[in-house]
């Protein structure tokens, strides 16, 4: 046997897809995301065999075989279930869109269009990520998704340095709702790695590979 097919399974925790935070019962805001990536990170993770737990936000994706899944629908609940499985993780990928603010008040019918401006409180919703990854950074490999319009690489390596990330990948909102991705994977030592435009399944494989290497890496630094 050798030495790859020796080792433990990896146990992977991976969020995904959007939050929706209701107003009323029926309107919402959230973020541009389809949830492919992260579908594809957990597809290219469970392939290679490690034990892949999924917590997804409304999406209309197929969940991969072999992936325990579990659908949230705001960012409250998913912070919760990080909390739930953290512990016996390996690696937290955080791929969600995860809505930065949330009405402050939840209108139990649906508001009706009297006024013509309606003003709505929003309140900051907690990082999971960050939180997750202050708490554990030195036993786990953390990964953040990064996606910005402007000033890409230097906004990707400061949320890097920012919330204990082991790397960050930089994607531009070209990448949302496109069957295609093309990005760049940064690491604290300030080495970057290009993906070319590829298809979205690809590019999770690549980032999977990279994931996989930088958590060995740390491991045997400890
Ligand atoms: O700061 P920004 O939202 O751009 O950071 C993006 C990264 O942080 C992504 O990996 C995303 O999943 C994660 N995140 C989070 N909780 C939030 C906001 C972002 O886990 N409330």
């Amino acid at each position: 046997m050798n030495k790859t097919t020796a080792r433990k399974p990896l146990n992977v925790l991976i969020t995904a897809g959007p939050t929706r935070e209701y107003v009323d019962p029926v309107r919402f805001i959230s973020n541009a995301s389809s949830g492919v990536t992260g579908f594809e990170l957990a597809r290219s993770a469970a392939k290679n065999g490690a034990n892949v737990t999924l917590i997804s936000g409304p999406v209309i994706i197929k969940p991969p075989e072999k992936v325990r899944v579990f659908f949230v629908g705001t960012a409250l609940p998913m912070r919760k279930a990080v909390d739930k499985f953290i512990k016996k993780m390996d690696i937290f990928i955080s791929s969600a869109a995860v809505c930065d603010w949330r009405p402050e008040h939840f209108w139990r019918r649906k508001i009706k269009k009297s006024s013509k401006i309606l003003r709505i409180k929003l309140t900051k919703n907690p990082d999971i990520l960050k939180s997750a990854a202050e708490k554990y950074h030195l036993t786990k490999t953390f990964v953040g998704f990064a996606l910005e319009t402007e000033n890409e690489i230097e906004n990707a390596k400061n949320k890097l340095h920012r919330k204990k990330l082991d790397l960050i990948v930089a994607n531009a909102p070209e990448n949302i709702g496109s069957g295609l991705a093309s990005g760049f994977i940064l690491y604290p030592d300030g080495k970057i790695k290009e993906i070319k435009k590829c298809s979205k399944s690809t590019f999770a494989k690549i980032i999977w590979k990279e994931i996989k290497k930088t958590h060995y890496d740390k491991r045997k630094k400890r």
